[in-house]
């Protein structure tokens, strides 16, 4: 694999960090993984892979974490997006592992920090949606299992946005409204 480190015309500085992913998918073992090589080193199996662009370059180059760090000249931001991108996995992993209910109607749902999140199949398509307390998710799964994660970024989604209350920071808020 080439190393364009040592290739003239490839700039060392001046790159942007748009993004950082990580190629494993939920429930994929590491002989599934589609592993990428950073492009600028040739450091093969990069699982966290870091997006940066260059106003004198065309594409976007996927690079590791410390190529990353070099060419944006930044030692802060690609480890931490990095470390917080694992950070997310576990939980994520951790939320599939909820053991899930059965409801009456045979569908599986999970009450988590006051909240009910709930897998419905449909009866005519064998689609599954999700619903976060009363939200209706609008997307329709094939397997549950794709379901689940939706449910879980729908969570992440709220936390992010600082709307994922408990019911004591609940009655917190009314009676903060009302006093
Ligand atoms: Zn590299």
């Amino acid at each position: 694999m080439a190393n364009l480190w040592k290739q003239e015309g490839i700039p060392h500085k001046g790159w942007t960090l748009e993004n950082v992913y990580d190629v494993r998918e939920e429930g994929q073992s590491e002989d599934e993984t589609d592993y990428e090589t950073c492009m600028m080193c040739g450091h093969e199996k990069i699982r966290y892979v870091h997006v940066v662009s260059h106003p004198d370059i065309a594409e976007e180059f996927l690079v590791g974490c410390q190529c990353a760090e070099k060419l944006t000249d930044d030692y802060e931001n690609p480890q931490r997006l990095e470390k917080e991108l694992r950070s997310k996995t576990t939980r994520r992993t951790n939320f599939l592992k909820h053991k899930w209910k059965i409801s009456a109607r045979g569908n599986e749902y999970l009450n988590i920090d006051d909240h009910h999140i709930l897998i419905m199949e449909d009866n005519r398509t064998h689609k599954f949606t999700v619903k976060i307390d009363d939200q209706w998710g609008n997307k329709h799964f094939d397997t549950k299992e794709q379901a689940k994660v939706a449910a879980f970024k729908g969570i992440e989604y709220y936390k992010e946005k600082g709307l994922w209350y408990n019911r004591l920071q609940i009655n917190e808020l009314v009676w903060k409204q009302k006093h």
